[in-house]
C-alpha cells in the first residue's frame, strides 16, 4: 500500500484544481482519474468571470488555448428573442482543451496523476483513508478529496434526483452563422428544458441542451433527429443549425439533476468539492467556477489542516446563496408560463437578464475566508485572496 498526504478522486476541474493548489505547496499529492486522455464532456462551455479568475490564478490562459469572447446573450422563446449585453466578459472553450490543461498544469506543479485508472471503494483505516484503484494499487491517504463530480463512486445509483439528460454536440457551422454567433450565447427556453449555442475554439460551435429524460429517449440523440426536435421546439436557434456539420455520429449525454442541490453530511466527513459538493443548475453556466471556488478553498483548509467538516461549512457558505436563487431561476425557465414570464418581464426590462446573471455568480474567496483560512462572520470584513498558483 502507498501512503500519501492527499488522494483526490477525479481529475475534472474540481479535481485537478485541488491538485495544483497543493502541490504548489509543496504538498504530497496523488488524484487518480478514470479517463485515460482528453475527452468530450457535456458543458455549455461558458467560462464566467469568476471561472476566468481562478484560471489566471491557476496559472492557466483560456485565450492560449484558443478561448473566445462572448460579451452578449441572447435569449429566445419560441419565436420570440431579446439580446442583451452581459455583466462581464465571458470566455468559451471546449472542456476537451480546459480540463486538460488543467490536469497538464498539475502535473508541472508536481502532483502525481494517474490517468486510465477508476478508485473502486474508498474506507476509513486508521489515520486516513484506503484507496481501492482498479489497476490493484491500494493508497493510503491522510486527507481524502472527493472530486467526482455528479455522481459519486457507485456512478448514477447516487442519483438524487436524474429528470434530465444534457446533451452535447460540436458542429462546424458555415461562415455566415460563425458570424452571426460571434461575441454571443444563445439560449433558448424549451417546454421543461433548455438548450444553448456558442462558439469554442476553431470556429466549432457546441450545442448543449437539457432535456426530459423521457424526451431524450423518444427523441434519441443522432443528429437529424436533434436537429428536427429543435426545428420544432426552438425556431429562433434552429436557424443557426441550417448547414451545420456534426463532429460526431451521436450527442455525447449526462444525467443531469433538475434543482441544484448541495451534498449530505457524510460521517466521517470528506473534502468534497466541485459538483460532488454541490450542483448548481447548467442554466448559469458557472459550475466550473464552484468546482474552481470549491478546490481553492479545501487547498486552504487541507493547508491549515483544518477539518473536512469546517471546511464544507464554509463551502456552503460560498456556493448556498448562488445555488437557491439559481435553481428558482431555472424552474422558473422551464415551465411555459415561466419561460414567458421571463421573456415578458425581460422585453420591458432587459436588465433583468443581466441581474439575474450577475446574481447566480459565487462569491470571492476572499469574501468568506480570513487570512488564517478561517470562515467571516462579517464577510464584508477585509480580504485575503487565495494563493496564486
Ligand atoms: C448540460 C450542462 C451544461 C453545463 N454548462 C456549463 C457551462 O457552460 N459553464 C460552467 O461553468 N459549467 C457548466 N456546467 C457545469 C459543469 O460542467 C460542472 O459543474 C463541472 O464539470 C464540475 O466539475 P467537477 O470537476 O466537479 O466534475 P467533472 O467535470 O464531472 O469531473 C469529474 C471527474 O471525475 C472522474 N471520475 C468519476 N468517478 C471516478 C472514479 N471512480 N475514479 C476515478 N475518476 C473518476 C470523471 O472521469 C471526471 O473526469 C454544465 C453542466 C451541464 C450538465
Amino acid at each position: 500500500m502507498r501512503r500519501v498526504e492527499t488522494v483526490i478522486v477525479g481529475g475534472g476541474p474540481a479535481g485537478a484544481a485541488t491538485a495544483c493548489g497543493l502541490a504548489y505547496l509543496g504538498r504530497e499529492v496523488v488524484l487518480v482519474e478514470r479517463a485515460h486522455g482528453p475527452h468530450h464532456k457535456v458543458c455549455g462551455e461558458f467560462l464566467s468571470i469568476e471561472t476566468q479568475s481562478h484560471l489566471h490564478r491557476l496559472g492557466i490562459k483560456p485565450a492560449a488555448l484558443g478561448a473566445v469572447e462572448i460579451d452578449r446573450i441572447t435569449v429566445c422563446f419560441s419565436t420570440r428573442e431579446i439580446t442583451t449585453v452581459l455583466p462581464f466578459q465571458a470566455l468559451s472553450l471546449s472542456r476537451y482543451r480546459l480540463d486538460d490543461a488543467l490536469l497538464q498544469r498539475a502535473v508541472s506543479l508536481g502532483a502525481q496523476i494517474k490517468r486510465g485508472v477508476s478508485v473502486r471503494s474508498v474506507r476509513t483505516a486508521g489515520d486516513g483513508w484506503t484507496v481501492s484503484c482498479d489497476d490493484a494499487e491500494t493508497l493510503h491517504g491522510r486527507k481524502l478529496v472527493l472530486a467526482t463530480g455528479k455522481w459519486g463512486l457507485r456512478g448514477p445509483s447516487d442519483a438524487r434526483d436524474s429528470s434530465l439528460v444534457g446533451l452535447k454536440m460540436h458542429l462546424r457551422v458555415p461562415s455566415d452563422v460563425r458570424d452571426a454567433l460571434a461575441g454571443r450565447v444563445k439560449l433558448a427556453l424549451l417546454d421543461r428544458s433548455y438548450a444553448g449555442l456558442q462558439l469554442v475554439e476553431d470556429g466549432i460551435a457546441n450545442l448543449c441542451l437539457l432535456l426530459p429524460r423521457a424526451v431524450v429517449s423518444r427523441v434519441g440523440r443522432d443528429w437529424q433527429a436533434t436537429s428536427d426536435y429543435l426545428a420544432a421546439a426552438a425556431p429562433k436557434l434552429a436557424e443557426r443549425l441550417i448547414g451545420a456539420k456534426p463532429l460526431w455520429n451521436k450527442a455525447i449525454a449526462v444525467v443531469c439533476p433538475t434543482r441544484g442541490h448541495l451534498h449530505h453530511e457524510d460521517e466521517p466527513a470528506v473534502y468534497r468539492v466541485g459538483d460532488r459538493l454541490a450542483h448548481i443548475p447548467p442554466f448559469t453556466g458557472d459550475g466550473i467556477a464552484i468546482a474552481l471556488g470549491s478546490a481553492a478553498l479545501a487547498v486552504e483548509f487541507i493547508r491549515e489542516d483544518r477539518a473536512a467538516t469546517l471546511y464544507l461549512a464554509a463551502a456552503r457558505q460560498l456556493t448556498g446563496k448562488a445555488i437557491r436563487l439559481a435553481s428558482i431561476v431555472s424552474d422558473l425557465a422551464v415551465t411555459r408560463a415561466g419561460s414567458r414570464l421571463l421573456l415578458s418581464a425581460a422585453a420591458h426590462a432587459p436588465e433583468l437578464i443581466r441581474d439575474i446573471v450577475q446574481r447566480t455568480r459565487l462569491p470571492s474567496l476572499s469574501a468568506i475566508t480570513s487570512g488564517d483560512g478561517t470562515v467571516r462572520t462579517n464577510p464584508s470584513e477585509g480580504a485575503s485572496p487565495a494563493h496564486d498558483v
